[in-house]
């Protein structure tokens, strides 16, 4: 059989995604290969097509217990013998799996690093024939990356122990280059043959809302629109995941939460309900993570700011992995910045200088009015469009007004402040002075008596923030990243005194209309019946239930699209869908296709 065949008869699919082929040809033809993809830029397939393809068993060392598992009820379903050994089996399971592995039953075993270390599966190891080792998070192998495994170090050794050298496959979504190197250096490949696909994920949509204190009616307005689909609300501390779960609870939303203060049970539990579609929602910290590959995620909302693009990158990509439309919506508000400097705060001195330029470029991502899509690729490094229109941003109407006299207020305020106190202070006690507030601070500080005090009082506070943040934007003012003091820019003096104006675009919040996102759904094959889709999402859950798997372990989001795209009406038309293989057509063809049946007999179709 070759590559394109085992694409099709196991995974379903016609084509390679970008980078897959070239890794794939790589490891075939023996080579160490570093991939680097972007999350749900499928990486799996890198290393399952050659595992099928070579003789021997592949080994695969993946970072935690639920991502074997997942990656282990995939291949089952898709026809392919695959096993993992870890600490969750017990003796007579794992027996089954040491015996299947002996037979060369097994075409990839997944293990965790530490078993690496163990005597007697090292020598179960030299006893076989294994031509590939394949290093999943591969990142988890540098300090420098965001889930550093200790673990991970040894797997070099182990590989050397072998009696023949196999070939090594690393693979990792992290993209800086200080990551690449420490992955190289420490797996020991030997000239690999690097693949770095693009960064960007076209069927994400990104956006920035700043709703001001309304943050959570503003979550519960999000999730109403997104009724009946699958996302994760990111929050910054267990208290907020608390606060907000159960408020979405009280409001009839079906969801769930996971933080690190639940017990272990309690976390795989709600894991698992959100995992099988049990619970629509999972409310979490950003312990809930790598774990994570439920391949349906439609939107990922951020409650909170993260403290860098790349967490943010990383923890907004775990949507739309099934390559459907997906939303990432992040709800900004200046008190974020404040939460996450006491987060990034590990000793008495504060944060590290390098993690809040971090911060800053994060907090840029949430100010600018420029494409957001271009904002991350350009801070990876990554070339890009000016608009990719397809971001909060690029598809928001905007505004222009004339805010001369408001920057004019509020600079004076700032200059004013800074005169009478000798040093500059935060934006919260600013917007206090001008909108005459009765703070302590304030008033201990004697700023109720400066000439600017109560200047705006009519003016809401996210109004002058919003004047604020343009400022900043515009470089009249800068945030000290220190101490987040509010600081004048030379700039400013223009404004102040020599009658430059200043004008601020603003977005025209509304809703993304119904049929705009329907082009954006609608970009690979004919439009889907709705209807026939909601069937077919019902027969896979009820077959879910029967085989007690996770849904998308039947068939992905994408595959059910597809399929209500093109209904098939035989096997051989239902095998033309994209991810339906052989075994999955003659497991599920029936039922789906008596489905797509009854469903047209009904509505009178065909
Ligand atoms: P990664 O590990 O890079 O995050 P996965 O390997 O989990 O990504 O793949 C993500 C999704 O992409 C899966 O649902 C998989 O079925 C799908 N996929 C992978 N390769 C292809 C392909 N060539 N064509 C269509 N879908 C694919
Ligand atoms: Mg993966």
């Amino acid at each position: 059989m070759d590559k394109l065949s085992v694409l099709k008869q196991y995974f379903g699919h016609d084509a390679f995604r970008p980078g897959q082929e070239t890794l794939v040809d790589a490891v075939l033809s023996g080579r160490d290969v570093l991939g680097i993809m972007p999350t749900g830029g499928g990486k799996s397939l890198c290393y399952q097509i050659p595992a099928l393809l070579l003789p021997g068993v592949t080994l695969v060392i993946s970072p935690l217990i639920s991502l074997m598992k997942d990656q282990v009820a995939a291949l089952t379903a898709a026809g392919v013998s695959a096993a993992f050994l870890n600490s969750s089996q017990d003796l007579e399971e794992s027996r089954q799996v040491w015996s299947a592995v002996r037979r060369e039953e097994c075409r990839l075993l997944y293990v965790a690093p530490e078993r690496l270390e163990n005597q007697r599966f090292l020598e179960l190891m030299e006893s076989r024939d294994i031509r590939l080792v394949a290093v999943d998070e591969a990142h988890c192998i540098s300090q420098w990356g965001q889930d550093f495994r200790p673990s991970y170090l040894k797997i070099a050794d182990f590989v050397s122990a072998l009696p023949k050298r196999p070939v090594v496959a690393a693979f990792t979504a992290t993209a800086t280059a200080r990551v690449q190197e420490d992955i190289a250096a420490r797996l020991g490949l030997r000239d690999p043959v690097r693949m770095v696909t693009g960064f960007d994920r076209p069927n994400l949509y990104f956006d920035v809302q700043r709703p001001g204190r309304k943050k959570l009616p503003a979550l519960i307005s999000l999730l109403s629109e997104r009724r009946g689909r699958s996302g994760i609300i990111y929050c910054a501390t267990r208290s907020a995941v608390e606060r907000v779960c159960e408020t979405l609870e009280g409001q009839g939303f079906s969801a769930t939460r996971y933080h690190a203060g639940l017990s272990e049970e309690e976390r795989r539990e709600n894991q698992d309900d959100f995992q099988f579609d049990r619970k629509q929602i999972m409310v979490a910290t950003n312990a809930f993570g790598m774990g994570i590959d439920k391949s349906n995620v439609s939107f990922v909302i951020h409650y909170n700011m993260p403290k860098n693009l790349e967490s943010y990158y990383q923890e907004a990509g775990r949507a739309g992995r099934d390559g459907e439309p997906a939303d990432c919506i992040l709800l900004y508000s200046a008190g974020d910045v404040a939460t996450a400097k006491v987060l990034l705060s590990h000793s008495e001195q504060g944060p590290e200088p390098q993690e809040l330029e971090r911060l800053g470029a994060m907090v840029d991502y949430c100010k600018t009015d420029g494409c957001l899509r271009g904002r991350i690729l350009e801070y990876f490094g990554q070339p890009h469009p000016d608009q990719c229109g397809n971001c909060g941003n690029c598809r928001g109407v905007f505004t222009e007004a004339d805010i001369t006299i408001p920057a004019q207020m509020i600079l004076s305020c700032v200059k004013r402040v800074h005169d009478k106190l000798g040093y500059y202070v935060g934006a919260t006690l600013i917007v206090q002075v001008l909108r005459g507030g009765h703070g302590h601070r304030l008033k201990e500080l004697g700023l109720d008596g400066l000439s600017t005090y109560g200047l705006m009082a009519e003016e809401p506070r996210e109004r002058i923030r919003a004047y604020l943040d343009c400022l900043e934007v515009k470089g009249y003012v800068y945030t000290e990243t220190e101490y987040s003091t509010l600081r004048l820019a030379p700039q400013a003096n223009a404004v102040l005194f020599h009658g430059e104006r200043v004008s601020m675009t603003s977005r025209v919040e509304r809703k993304i209309e119904p049929v705009v996102r329907q082009k954006r759904e609608r970009t690979a094959s004919a439009p889907a019946d709705e209807g026939l889709l909601s069937a077919l999402k019902a027969e896979r859950t009820r077959l879910a239930r029967r085989e007690g798997v996770p849904p998308y372990i039947i068939f992905s989001n994408a595959a059910l699209t597809d399929m209500a795209a093109k209904v098939p009406r035989t096997i051989d038309e239902f095998l033309e869908v994209s991810g339906v293989g052989q075994v999955k057509a003659q497991k599920y063809g029936e039922e789906f296709l008596a489905v797509i049946a009854g469903y047209e007999r009904e509505n009178k179709i065909g």
